[in-house]
């Protein structure tokens, strides 16, 4: 399997493309607003079509990572996709998106034939770069073996979660905690600059104890100095959140309901900025 087409070449497609291209994969792509990445792909070997209907007749495997489920209906259900991958195709779905959505996209492509894996990462743009990145795929193990070599070439860690749904719901718990971890991070930056207590001391001494998390020690250098360039931009963080919520309905979460508040009142200003930047409206 070694033609892939790509759908999605933002903060992480471009890069983990561009990792597949290394790999020496015959990458095709189709048009995006923002030409930049295009134009690299292409100069990196990647062939452009002119309709994903197009991209889809020539692709073994079609990866897609885009940003919410939105784009998933519009783009990933379209009859232009459909009607043109072969039965013989496997679509690996990269998306940070709901379990529910998942299982639809599924649903379609199944019901024509075509095989299915639930991807979705983590380990951010420079995990995309160096690929390093964790998958936490759902589906079924023989699938997962199939695009195995595909996704070695982007990843490091690749987990089988369980079914369909399965990979988006942990991505879901993984970045309810991030964002909770941001949060809390970016109140302990306010309290250490109030207690004049230097970031570095704050490293070295929490990054040894038992308040320390992997956000705090990775994101402290960039809190101090109010550098809120994306990255991972704040809507998306606040979709993930306000997926988990959803997916918990009934069942209190409390920390989670709060952390959504906090996203959504900062994304009408800062949707566009890093997700640490909810620590704009904490830190002084
Ligand atoms: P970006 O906003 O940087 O990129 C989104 C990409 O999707 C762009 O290439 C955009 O193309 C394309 N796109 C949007 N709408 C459509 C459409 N209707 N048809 C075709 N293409 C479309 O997002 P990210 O790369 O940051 O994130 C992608 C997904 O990965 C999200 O679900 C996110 O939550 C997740 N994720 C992000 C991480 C990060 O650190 N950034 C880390 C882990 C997961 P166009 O030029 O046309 O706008």
């Amino acid at each position: 399997l070694k033609r892939v087409g790509f759908i999605g070449l933002g903060a992480m497609g471009l890069p983990m493309a561009k990792n597949l291209l290394k790999a020496g994969y015959e990458l095709h792509i189709s048009a995006h607003r923002n030409r930049e990445p295009v134009k690299e792909l292409k100069q990196g070997g990647a062939t452009e079509h002119t309709s994903l209907g197009e991209l889809a007749a020539k692709s073994e495997i079609l990866i897609s990572i885009l940003p919410t489920d939105k784009e998933m209906d519009s783009v990933l259900l379209s009859e232009d996709i459909l009607s043109h991958l072969s039965t013989k195709s496997i679509l690996i779905e990269m998306t940070s998106g709901s379990p529910a959505m998942m299982k639809k996209v599924a649903r379609a492509y199944e019901e024509k034939g075509i095989r299915v894996l639930d991807g979705p990462v983590s380990g951010g743009t420079a995990g995309a770069e160096q690929g390093t990145l964790t998958v936490m795929t759902g589906g079924r193990s023989e699938v997962l073996e199939d695009v195995r070599p595909v996704l070695n070439a982007m990843a490091k860690q690749i987990y089988l979660v369980g079914e369909i749904g399965a990979g988006k719901a942990i991505k879901a718990i993984n970045q309810m905690l991030a964002a909770m971890h941001m949060v809390a991070s970016a109140e302990a930056v306010a309290l250490a600059e109030k207690l004049e207590i230097d970031k570095e001391m704050v490293k070295k001494v929490i990054g040894n104890s038992s308040g320390a998390s992997w956000m705090l020690m990775n994101k402290i250098d960039s809190l101090s100095e109010r550098n809120f360039t994306p990255g991972f931009k704040l809507a998306l963080m606040k979709k993930d959140v306000q997926i988990a919520n959803d997916e918990a309905g009934e069942m209190p979460l409390p920390f989670a309901a709060n952390t959504l508040e906090l996203f959504k009142d900062a994304e009408k200003e800062m949707g566009d900025l890093d997700f640490s930047a909810i620590g704009k409206n904490i830190l002084p």
